[in-house]
């Protein structure tokens, strides 16, 4: 797939200039500096470029044409892309901007760009970009400066200038790349598409990408399960959602925030997430040149005892174990170090260690099986030598299938060494925290990579109930539901609380007595959201003259709490004693979908916040996650000589709730509190619920 894109025989420069500074002639300039393929400058004024023949137009070239780069200004675009489409060329790289970026006549442009393109089977990258990079067939289609080193590691960026950044990183560490690509605005060709391809390229080991967007949140978690179980993806995502502009009034929108979305998708995929661009570029030495560790159980080797202590503390802030090294191992650490040294992990070989003596440190450490990996740290003391230790690291690192970071720190002491870790193709983590970071990243993959994704299971639901739900309030020109979705609930087989509407206190007593004492009451009006704010809920009432009393101050508290407000009926329910509270929730995302809340409910939850996300649709294994991901899950599962809650039966409700939102794309939020959740065995109720339709 996209082979022809990143291994042409032939490549059109359309817009190739004559003029140094021109990025048309910059594009021409990398390609004619390494790629070995045929080149063919378009340009209508100039017979000929840099001792190349100059072609008016694509038509006019005589051989078949595998790659276009486009470089003209916007409104030649679409006339250009027609050309190619004619001449049957498969792809192309427009890196002209003015297009979508700039404004709703740019974004009528690129639209055109595309309907030409799809007419003719054209594949595009950008418009609007800095280009493509393959080191391999030496084809640099981009006015980035230079062509990085060649490497494992392939990267999509969508900024450009960034992109720009990471190729000069690259130059520098010697961290090297087979693809590069500058998605641009992304018109057609998107990143999945890009993870796609290389997920089989033999020459990618780990795909990077810095985004700012995804394109199809649903194709993305597809795509990226398949492809993390083959190598692993690193990203970078800034901005914020536009999840943001739409105003939430649920809860589980206000606690999503614009991130939560990414965060639980990527989790969800096997994405590793990058914080900062120096986590990225800390993960992306770590994955190209680093096994992936079976395990998380880390040694330390180190010439000082400082840097010993804080990659401790960094191994223990990562949830990395530090390694028990077995008697052997110790017993033989103590045949050669002086005994002055630490034979425990951290394995302290003292400040005037020579490289041989850490090369006998990390051998018998990485040969101890209870060793998962290894970080050697090195301190710039009177007798240490930096380069030698780090060609015993890099040789030794050759030798075994566990990852061997190193953490040569200090400052001009230390270039030397790093300098030859860098020409051994390994990237130095200066800061005991940030090899403790990559590690734990590696040993985390370990774990994606062997993940096996369940389906998500279905059940049986009426559909036409909701349906009918929805198509009646919106009839009403209703879009927030209270009671209405109570069915919706029922239809989907989580159970709630039977339920009267009254109109006067004799009618509530009437309810409660059919109902059974004790009841709860609650207002019912369009305009209230959250009734106990507002005085708008009373429970625990016991018998009729509570009820008559409780009805009384409802009708007071509330008018006062909310002058004007519509009151449509008081509702009386059973009340539901015991069991505990928690929200199931949906907010809907608008690159991801559905995305479900769990945590525990009530009144407090937004004070809480222990909630936990995953995007919709939902694995019952997704489900216990997110159960067990809540930092209380503990009450869950009885403190102080209670029982268990029933959370086989939350599991499954969740699972309910995934197959409701995503059976129906109408409803955009969802809130379910609180649901009451009894001991195992006993199941679960829904209390209240509030629902948001389009
Ligand atoms: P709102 O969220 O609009 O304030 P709820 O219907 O969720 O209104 O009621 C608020 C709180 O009252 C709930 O979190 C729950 O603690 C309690 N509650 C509501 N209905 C019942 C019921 N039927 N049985 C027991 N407690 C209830
Ligand atoms: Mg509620």
């Amino acid at each position: 797939m996209l082979e022809k894109l990143f291994y042409p025989a032939s490549v059109a420069v359309i817009g190739a200039s004559k003029e140094p500074g021109k990025v048309g002639r910059a594009v021409l300039d990398n390609l004619i500096h390494g790629f070995g393929g045929k080149i063919y400058p378009i340009n209508p004024k100039a017979a000929e470029i840099e001792g190349l023949r100059c072609y008016k137009s694509v038509r006019d070239v005589p051989d078949a044409i595998d790659l276009a780069v486009i470089v003209i200004p916007a409104k030649l675009v679409p006339q250009a892309v027609r050309e190619c489409g004619e001449k049957g060329i498969q792809y192309l790289v427009i890196i002209s901007a003015g297009f979508k970026e700039t404004g709703p006549q740019g974004a009528k442009l690129e639209g055109e760009v595309k309907e030409i393109a799809r007419a003719y089977g054209v594949r595009i990258v950008g418009p609007n970009c800095l280009g493509i990079i393959n080191t391999v067939s030496r084809c640099n289609a981009s006015f980035a400066k230079k062509m990085p080193p060649r490497g494992n590691v392939s990267i999509i960026t969508q900024s450009g200038a960034l992109g720009t950044a990471i190729l000069d990183w690259s130059e520098m560490t010697d961290v090297g790349f087979v693809n590069f690509v500058s998605l641009g605005n992304k018109a057609d060709l998107n990143e999945i598409d890009f993870m796609e391809a290389w997920r089989t390229d033999r020459d990618t080991r780990v795909i990077l990408a810095y985004l700012e967007g995804i394109s199809d949140g649903q194709r993305f978690l597809r795509v990226a399960r398949e492809v993390t179980k083959e190598k692993p993806v690193v990203v970078v995502k800034s901005g914020r959602t536009s999840a943001g502009a739409r105003a939430v009034s649920s809860h589980t929108g206000s606690l999503a925030g614009s991130d939560a979305a990414y965060d639980a998708a990527f989790a969800q995929c096997g994405v590793l997430r990058a914080g900062t661009m120096d986590e990225f570029f800390d993960l992306a030495g770590g994955f190209s040149a680093q096994p992936v560790p079976a395990g998380d159980r880390v040694a330390i080797v180190t010439n000082a005892g400082g840097p010993g202590i804080l990659a401790t503390d960094a191994c223990e802030k990562y949830g990395l174990k530090l390694a028990s090294l077995a008697p052997e191992t110790i017993d033989r650490l103590k045949t050669k170090l002086p005994p002055a040294a630490s034979f425990y992990n951290p394995v302290d070989v003292l400040g005037d260690a020579s490289a041989g003596l850490y090369e006998f440190a990390m051998g018998t450490v990485l040969a101890d099986d209870g060793v998962d990996g290894l970080i050697v740290l090195v301190t710039p003391q009177a007798m240490t030598d930096p380069a030698g230790i780090a060609e015993i690291v890099a040789a030794i690192r050759e030798t075994t299938d566990k990852p061997v970071l190193p953490g040569f720190m200090g400052g001009t002491a230390m270039q030397q060494g790093v300098k030859t870790l860098e020409r051994n193709k390994l990237l130095n983590y200066d800061d005991p925290e940030r090899a403790a970071y990559a590690m734990r990243m590696l040993a985390r993959y370990h774990g994606i990579r062997g993940r096996v994704y369940e389906r998500p299971r279905r059940f049986e639901a009426d559909r036409s109930v909701v349906q009918a739900v929805i198509d009646t309030a919106r009839a009403a020109g209703i879009s927030v539901l209270g009671l209405e979705a109570l069915p919706v609930l029922e239809a989907y087989g989580i159970p709630t609380l039977k339920y009267r509407i009254v109109d006067t206190a004799d009618e509530a007593v009437a309810a409660a007595r059919t109902l059974g004492y004790p009841v709860v009451m609650k207002i019912v009006s369009p305009e209230i959201v959250h009734k106990s704010d507002v005085g708008g809920v009373r429970v625990g009432l016991a018998d009729d003259r509570a009820v008559v009393s409780a009805y009384n101050r409802m009708m007071k508290d509330v008018r006062a709490a909310v002058p004007h407000c519509r009151i449509t009926g008081v509702l009386i329910q059973p009340m539901a004693v015991g069991g505990k509270e928690v929200i199931l929730g949906m907010n809907r995302d608008p690159q991801w979908g559905p995305l479900l809340m769990f945590g525990l409910g009530g009144i407090y939850v937004e004070v809480l916040k222990d909630v936990q996300f995953r995007v919709a649709p939902l694995s019952g294994k997704d489900a216990l996650g997110m159960i067990y991901g809540i930092k209380t899950h503990q009450l869950l599962e009885g403190v102080r000589g209670e029982k268990p809650a029933d959370i086989p039966k939350l599991v499954e409700l969740l699972e309910r709730l995934s197959q409701l939102v995503t059976d129906f794309p109408d409803i955009l939020e969802l809130d379910i509190n609180p649901v009451k959740v009894y001991e195992k065995g006993q199941g679960c109720l829904a209390l209240d619920a509030r629902m948001t339709i389009t």
